[in-house]
């Protein structure tokens, strides 16, 4: 076995297949009243992140979109993690994540990220990173109701 497959089952888990295959919250909810699009050119990603605020706080998150393996896995990941969070917590775990994927020193001794550390993977394939990221980066934009669609570019 050669370092490079073993890394690549490091990006691959079985977690990150199991959200790609299956996403959750892939969904345009209804009662949405802000959402955001995203596109990562360098891959292709697209994704569409819809949220329903109460006051700060998320009640209910969703996206809908197509992209690769990693992108979409983060997607439902985020959708699974941010809901009931008000949007100071969704900016701290954002940094967080963000530190995860590029591989900062802090980030593994975050416990907030939950399942979301199966990312730490990504960190050693930089051309992935804007993949993992680009959920969040539209989820922001959804946050600031903004218009123009987010690119990673
Ligand atoms: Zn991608």
């Amino acid at each position: 076995m050669s370092t490079e497959n073993g890394e690549l089952s490091d990006l691959y888990q079985e977690v990150i297949l199991e959200h790609s295959k299956a996403p959750r919250n892939f969904r345009k909810p209804a009662e949405a009243n802000q959402h955001a699009e995203g596109y990562n050119p360098l891959c292709g990603d697209r994704c569409t992140v819809y949220i329903n605020m109460d006051g700060d706080a998320i009640r209910d998150i969703a996206f809908q979109g197509s992209g690769c393996a990693i992108s979409r896995a983060s997607a439902s990941m985020m959708t699974q993690i941010l809901k009931g969070k008000t949007k100071a917590e969704a900016a701290k775990l954002f940094e967080e994540f963000r530190d995860l994927v590029t591989g900062q020193e802090a980030a593994p001794e975050t416990a907030d990220l939950g399942k979301l550390k199966v990312f730490s993977g990504v960190s050693k394939f930089p051309a992935r990173v804007k993949c993992a990221t680009l959920a969040w980066h539209t989820l922001q934009s959804a946050l600031e109701n903004k218009d123009t669609p987010v690119s990673t570019e």
